[in-house]
């Protein structure tokens, strides 16, 4: 998408470690027109695929969760972050690795709210490696509810997550594509 793929180029910076921060408009500081934009593009990507909840993580993929679902008048189930495993009955959780703080959180949801059956849309602000994307899948299978997408604002092709995902037969939707990166450096797919 032209519009992100433009603001990433003016308000983005490249950090060490393969991180791009974009705290200017999505994680810190929100452009509330961009997200919606955001928003109405997935719905359109997603008209047909059947959704009847979207699922993300907190918190950076609440905002364009939202955007998305009320475009599509669907419900969010934000996964809720963990840092102990003494966690009470009645939740599905996964580990996932952070990828920005190189720590292990649990990803948990209330079973209340996952139903069998459910067709769920996956929406995260970042694809990376693909660790918070296979630990909101594992919560999606032990509800016994389907996948029916994973999207990410913006994916990061180097760090291969993508692929991880297709594997278990999942289609992967990004907004901006970067190929690869450098401080001052950033070229799309
Ligand atoms: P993955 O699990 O795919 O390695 O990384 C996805 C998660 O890590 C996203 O939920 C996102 O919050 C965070 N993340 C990964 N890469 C970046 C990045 O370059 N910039 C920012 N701001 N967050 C990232």
């Amino acid at each position: 998408m032209k519009l992100l793929e433009d603001k990433i180029l003016n308000e983005g910076k490249v950090l060490e470690g393969g991180i791009l921060k974009v705290d200017g408009f999505l994680n810190h500081r929100l452009d509330v027109a961009l997200i919606a934009e955001l928003g109405a593009d997935i719905a359109r990507e997603f008209a047909s695929c059947g959704a009847d909840l979207i699922l993300t993580v907190e918190s950076s993929g609440i905002s364009i969760a939202c955007a998305a679902a009320f475009k599509m008048g669907i419900p969010v189930l934000v996964a809720k972050k963990h840092k102990s495993y003494n966690i009470s009955d009645g939740v599905y959780t996964a580990p996932v690795f952070s990828f920005t703080h190189k720590t292990e959180n649990i990803v948990l949801v209330s079973k209340e709210y996952l139903n069998a059956g459910a067709k769920v849309l996956i929406v995260d602000d970042f694809l990376a490696s693909g660790n918070a994307a296979l630990g909101l899948l594992s919560l999606i299978e032990q509800a016994g509810a389907t996948a029916v997408g994973f999207v990410a604002a913006i994916e990061k092709s180097e760090q291969g997550g993508r692929a991880l995902i297709e594997q278990k037969g999942v289609k992967v939707y990004s907004l901006a594509r970067i190929k690869e990166m450098r401080a001052g450096d950033i070229k799309f797919e």
